[in-house]
């Protein structure tokens, strides 16, 4: 009986798994499609903006505040399309791409190991079924992005979401101000179906945008990834069951994530973070900062230490915690 129940546990596990493979190989075939569809929709946005808009904006401010309308339109969309596609081109980092002696001279006990790439996985990386590698501190498989978002493409990652953000925002209120007859779709006068789909299409995209944007800016501010943050909650629920307090110990403090996160610094760091840039980000993605439970960063071994830029760093000179066991 024993017997007949664990065959029967193995034949539903590997039917699971030949079904999750097929889903895999799926998305592989569709997300360049979804990823071209929402270059397509943007770039029908901006049509409809020059279509319907600007000679608006003209006789009814002048041509100044339609240069300026337009300038800030075209601002916007730059940052739209060099975010993504930055996205889409950067490796998020795997496993794969590092040097195999690098990766075991910084591998330490707390390591966990991926049978599937037969190598060391580092803190905060994950196996990607989609891409079948591990992603150094990997948050998502982003299909919109047809790649994963890890280690060197999440900063694009997250200003793709604001940028979107900010336009969906600026088109729904320019479509909305500046079209008459715009919800007046079977009447005479009415400005027809692409002003009022583009605003419609607009407004869902800003609401939803609202939400995963918040919640990627929170992740951020709290030294988290999206598959990390459920790791840590269980983390936290089990500390505090036990009376103890865990903390987080890739949580550098609000202002140094996000300066990690961006990879900015400087006096300027404050702006930078918003601004195109095509440099490689620093760091290697499987030695990273951390602080100790007192507080105080911890640098990387060696010469493969991601640098430390706060004024508080001490590169170089400190340890890898184990990462799953601060406990205080
Ligand atoms: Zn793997
Ligand atoms: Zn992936």
């Amino acid at each position: 009986m024993g017997r007949a129940t664990r065959s029967i546990q193995n034949s539903f596990e590997s039917c699971m798994s030949s079904c999750m493979d097929r889903v895999d190989r799926c998305i592989k075939y569709i997300e360049p499609f979804l990823a071209v569809a929402a270059v397509g929709l943007v770039l029908l946005d901006v049509y409809s903006f020059f279509s319907f808009i600007v000679s608006r904006i003209v006789s009814r401010s002048g041509s100044a505040a339609a240069a300026l309308h337009t300038l800030w339109a075209l601002w916007l969309l730059f940052n739209v399309i060099w975010n993504q596609a930055h996205c889409t081109l950067t490796s998020p980092g795997t496993t794969t791409e590092v040097h195999e002696q690098a990766l075991q001279l910084a591998m330490t006990h707390s390591w966990r190991w991926c049978r599937k790439c037969n190598r060391g996985k580092p803190p905060l990386a994950h196996h990607c079924s989609v891409c079948n590698r591990c992603v150094l501190k990997m948050d998502h498989h982003c299909v919109w992005m047809a790649n994963c978002v890890g280690f060197y493409n999440y900063r694009f990652f997250v200003l793709y979401l604001l940028y979107m953000w900010v336009g969906a925002a600026y088109s729904a209120a320019v479509h909305w101000a500046y079209v008459p007859g715009l919800l007046k779709l079977d009447e005479p006068g009415g400005a027809g179906m692409l002003p009022f789909f583009m605003f419609v299409l607009s407004a869902s995209v800003w609401l939803a945008l609202s939400a995963l944007l918040g919640w990627h800016v929170w992740l951020v501010l709290t030294g988290q990834g999206t598959i990390d943050y459920l790791d840590n909650s269980s983390r936290e629920a089990e500390a505090r069951a036990a009376g103890r307090r865990w903390v987080n110990p890739y949580h550098l403090g609000a202002g140094a994530n996000w300066r990690e996160t961006f990879d900015v610094h400087g006096r300027w760091w404050w702006l930078a973070w918003v601004l195109p840039t095509r440099r490689r980000k620093l760091g290697n993605g499987y030695v990273l900062p951390q602080v100790d439970p007192g507080g105080s960063l911890l640098g990387a071994m060696g010469s493969a230490a991601l640098p430390l830029r706060s004024g508080t760093a001490a590169a170089g000179s400190g340890s890898i915690g184990s990462g799953n066991s601060n406990f205080v």
